[in-house]
């Protein structure tokens, strides 16, 4: 068996640790006879693994006490709906920043529930770049602020968390939760879906502070308000079992690692790596203005996109696969999630020097 590096953008790669601890423990998990698939989680087994999941989430975000944990289903997606159900609380204007394909995708969700200014909007430099703070047009009203910190597909990242003042800061952290340290207390709700930097489809993480759960609207589904899932522990209906538990086995490994300020340099290494040489060569291009160039997704093109296919065929054959870029925009990307090492980037690295130098 050999494992290719995978630089698919999601469902992306997991720790090779993790896995081989899945295989190990998947027939009978810790004695009890059981897989994690076939427990009711309801069952002291699986009690034991939610929480210990938990409390290595808290302890590496260093989440206030203040703020409640969820593990849902219907990915980054229902997050998109569900905040502005649960968030406007009796308001009905939301501020978003628009930086990319997923803040359009909240945008388009939190208009069906009010109405939404765009106090930030790259649309017109085609999401390659961000305004000065000082031009943000922040709606007094707003009942909050929503942005996407990392733009998956786009490759635009915020380095730092915008100035709001007071208002509520929401985030859609799906591709960039866990990258490096975070100050959670700047925020009002952080969701991401898990199958980029967490752990396997089927799982959602929000992370709410308390007090700003009690508002859904009325007769909205009872599944799509924050207090259902916060009264009944995430556990309102079967949670997504396997899913938080290989998410759990991977806080452990970040853990071990060294923790997010170790890991959010390793990171740092493996994106300033990747983009010097994309800058250095006349071959490749990355559109995206140098301050907000992402640490976890890298899209790059050739300078002659025809051969976009034998980059991907010859990448294969490397041992170096998913480079496709999305597919409404073409070209090429590189996901280097956590479980990327630093190893898989050079390997990257090397081939593309080598592929420019044959066709370039
Ligand atoms: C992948 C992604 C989503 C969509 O996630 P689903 O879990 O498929 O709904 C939303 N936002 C961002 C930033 C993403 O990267």
């Amino acid at each position: 068996m050999s494992r290719a590096f995978n630089f698919s953008a999601g469902p992306a790669n997991l720790p090779t640790p993790v896995l081989e601890q899945v295989k190990a423990e998947l027939l009978d998990w810790h004695g009890s006879g059981m897989s994690v698939m076939e427990m009711s989680h309801r069952g002291k087994e699986f009690k034991s693994i939610a929480e210990q999941a938990e409390s290595d989430l808290r302890d590496l975000l260093n989440i206030p006490s203040t703020y409640k944990v969820l593990f849902l289903q219907g990915g980054a997606s229902c997050q998109f709906a569900m905040v502005p159900i649960n968030l406007l609380r009796g308001n009905n204007e939301a501020d978003y920043f628009n930086t990319g394909q997923w803040s359009k995708k909240a945008i388009a969700e939190a208009r069906k529930y009010g109405e939404v200014n765009l106090p930030v909007n790259s649309e017109s430099n085609n999401f390659t770049n961000v305004s000065e703070s000082k031009h943000w047009t922040l709606n007094p009203n707003a009942a909050y602020v929503h942005y996407t910190p990392n733009e998956t597909i786009n490759g635009l990242e915020f380095l730092t968390i915008p100035d709001v003042g007071d208002k509520i800061l929401v985030a859609d952290m799906s591709s960039t939760i866990l990258s490096r340290p975070l100050d959670v207390s700047k925020y009002g709700l952080i969701y991401a879906g898990a199958q980029k930097n967490i752990g396997p489809a089927g799982l959602t993480i929000v992370i709410i502070r308390e007090d700003l759960a009690d508002g859904a609207m009325p007769n909205m589904p009872s599944m799509l308000s924050y207090k259902t899932h916060i009264d009944s522990g995430s556990m309102s209906n079967t949670p997504p079992t396997l899913a938080w538990y290989i998410a759990g086995l991977v806080f452990k490994w970040l853990k071990e690692f060294g923790g997010l300020a170790k890991m959010g340099e390793r990171n740092q290494r493996k994106a300033k790596k990747l983009y010097a040489a994309i800058d250095q060569s006349e071959f490749y291009n990355n559109p995206v203005d140098p301050a907000y160039r992402s640490w976890m997704n890298i899209p790059f093109t050739l300078s002659n996109s025809d051969l976009d296919k034998s980059f991907q065929a010859e990448a294969k054959v490397a041992g170096l696969l998913t480079l496709g870029g999305h597919r409404t925009v073409g070209g090429l990307r590189a996901s280097i999630y956590n479980a990327m090492p630093e190893e898989g980037v050079q390997a990257l690295i090397d081939f593309m020097n080598d592929f420019a130098k044959r066709k370039g």
